[in-house]
Order: structure tokens, then sequence, then C-alpha cells
């Protein structure tokens, strides 16, 4: 297997064509790359077409391929990221699930348990949130826990559970997968792959995941910096998924009070340096319930695409997380604030 850093499989350089560049030119420009025992990666964007040169940039005189036709330009990437960045793609990836759209510029709001835990509260909640507004529904059926001896979800039967749950109520489903075991089921149950803070840097599980070709939600490490995040996503795309949502889930820090951080300068920064949508979950964030809708107002007002609330009709019963659950009625007033302040109607 090689790796990001290999010269070989790594893109240093894009040659951006003109907006009038003919496909015939692109072809060309490719050919000419290929010559020179390199790849081009061919990216048609709305705004433009770009070429990634794979492999070591230096074998090609830039001069020359200034001056073929159609070429506008030449970009060097210094990054350590290449196709997640904006110099590769300017334009926002949208991804869709289902009905709901991320990087459009409007919000999409995701909610739902932490965990699947029975029938009655799955459809409970589903069919409260549905009303409220929500787009997609949440649910963990196997549960990443930092403890060996909490709940460890369902398994196949939440996965069942969920299916069901999105056949009452229309909503696509979004649940974490936590080993290439489970991919079938995956392939089977799920319109969207979460992984999760714990397995941002488990490299095989994500590369598998992206390679069963359906969205994914990239949880960002509780230790992860941006740069490793962003790498991380970078690993879906070099498997040909570019269906990537970033996902701002709060980072650890000296501070002790609340669970996490919400890194709201990462919001802000990464929309800037990547294409890829990004949404915040401000309940991991905080780790209790009171703070989530003022830090999911600010990571909306920061920019992002959207968000995901742990919500569920017995917090206090709830096998996990229940701490930082919203009741439904808390996630209704909360959707109602964010209605009122503007904060639901994009483009921010
Ligand atoms: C979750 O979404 O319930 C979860 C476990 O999140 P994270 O991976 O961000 O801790
Ligand atoms: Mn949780």
């Amino acid at each position: 297997m090689q790796s990001a850093n290999n010269p070989v499989t790594t893109i240093h350089m894009i040659i951006v064509m003109q907006k009038s560049a003919t496909k015939e030119m692109t072809d060309h420009v490719v050919s000419v790359i290929e010559e020179h025992g390199l790849r081009g990666d061919v990216s048609f964007g709305e705004q433009r077409t770009a070429i990634g040169v794979v492999g070591d940039k230096d074998k090609l005189d830039e001069g020359k391929v200034m001056r073929l036709p159609g070429v506008k330009e030449i970009l060097l990437i210094s990054k350590p990221y290449k196709k997640v960045s904006r110099e590769y793609k300017p334009e926002n990836t949208i991804v869709k699930v289902g009905n709901a759209e991320f990087g459009t510029g409007k919000p999409v709001i995701i909610a739902g348990p932490c965990g699947v835990e029975s029938e009655e509260q799955i459809m409970t909640i589903a069919k409260g949130v549905k009303k409220l507004g929500a787009q997609i529904l949440r649910g963990g059926a196997f549960k990443p826990r930092t403890s060996p001896y909490s709940f460890q979800g369902m398994g196949e039967e939440g996965l069942i559970l969920l299916a069901r749950a999105r056949e009452a109520t229309g909503l696509p489903v979004v649940t974490e997968l936590v080993s290439t075991e489970h991919l079938d089921l995956f392939a089977e149950y799920v319109d969207m792959i979460q992984l999760g803070a714990r397995n941002m840097q488990n490299f095989d599980l994500i590369r598998k995941a992206a390679q069963l070709g359906k969205p994914i939600l990239l949880k960002r490490g509780m230790s992860a910096s941006v740069e490793e995040f962003l790498l991380a996503a970078e690993y879906c795309l070099n498997e040909g998924n570019k269906q990537v949502v970033l996902c701002e889930r709060g980072i650890r820090t000296f501070e002790t009070s609340t669970r996490n951080i919400l890194d709201i300068n990462s919001l802000s920064l990464i929309k800037e340096t990547s294409h890829l949508p990004i949404i915040a979950d401000p309940s991991h964030a905080a780790g209790r319930y009171d703070l989530v809708p003022q830090l999911g107002y600010a990571a909306l007002a920061a920019g992002a695409d959207g968000l995901i609330i742990e919500v569920h009709n017995k917090p206090d019963e709830a096998l996990s997380d229940g701490k930082q659950s919203l009741t439904l009625e808390g996630f209704g007033e909360m959707m109602e604030r964010l209605k009122k302040m503007h904060l639901l109607n994009g483009n921010n």
C-alpha cells in the first residue's frame, strides 16, 4: 500500500484549464503528463476543470505545460492534503443524503438518540424530530464506548430498527461503523456512514467504508489537528468517494469544566481551506444539554453546513449520553430559535 506522502501517489501540482478548454485539450494535457511517467487526475468542476498531477512534478517542464492549448494556470500545492483542498476544487462539494443536501449554504439538521435502545424509543424520537424539522435521523447501533462496561449498542438489531424508523418517517439514517466486519450490514441498511472520533485515524476502516460508495460523516478525533482531520478525509477521496461531510465534535484541551471544547475556529477555517461540507456536533462538545442550543447557534453563525444533535424521549433513562441529550421539547425550542435567528435560511 502506498502512503499519502509517497511522491508516486501525491499531487503536488494542479493544472487548471481555461473555461473554454475542450475535452480534447484536457485529454491532450493528460497524455503529455502520462508521457512523462506521471498520472493526470481530472476533476470536472462547475467553474473549471483541473488536472491533479500525480507523482513527481519535477519530471514535468512547467513552461512547456503552460504552452499547451487550453491551459490557464499551474498551481503548486504545498499543503499536505490535496484533493480535499479548495485549491484543487474551488466550489463547494454538495453531499446528498436522501433529500438532504450538505454544502448548499442551507444547513442540514441531523437529530436522534446517541444509541438505538428499543423500537419504541427510536420510533418515538424519529417521528418527533421529523415533525420538528430534522432531515436525517441519527442513532448508534454499534457504540464505541470508552469503558467496556458501558452500553455497547444493539448491533444488527439496532440497524434493523433504524431501517424501520426510516420506513416510518422517510428520514435517511446515519449510524456509526466501528468495524470492517460490519461492512455488509452497512451496505444493506445505512444511508450515511458515520466514522467516529475514536476511529478518525483508523485508516483501514476509513478506506473500506469509503469503498462502499455511500456518503461518509467523518468526525474529528478528540486530539486531532485540523490538518490530521483533513488528511483523514483525503483517504476517502483517494478511494474515489467524494461524498464526505466533516464533523467538528469538540476537542480535548486543559479545560475540564465541559466535556470538550467546540472548535469554532476550525469550522470557519475548514470552510476556507476545503470544499467539503463541515457540520458541528454541539452535543458531544458540550457534554451537557443546557449548552447545546447556544453552541449550535454559534456553529451555524461561524459557517457550519449543519448540526448533529442528540435527542432522547427520556434523557434520564438513556443508556448513553443522556446528560447531553435534548428532550423532544428542548429540540423543538432550539429549532424555533434557529428559525428566529434566521440561521436555517442559508447563505451564512
Ligand atoms: C456519537 O456520535 O454518539 C459519538 C460516539 O460521537 P464521537 O465519535 O464524536 O465521540
Ligand atoms: Mn453520543
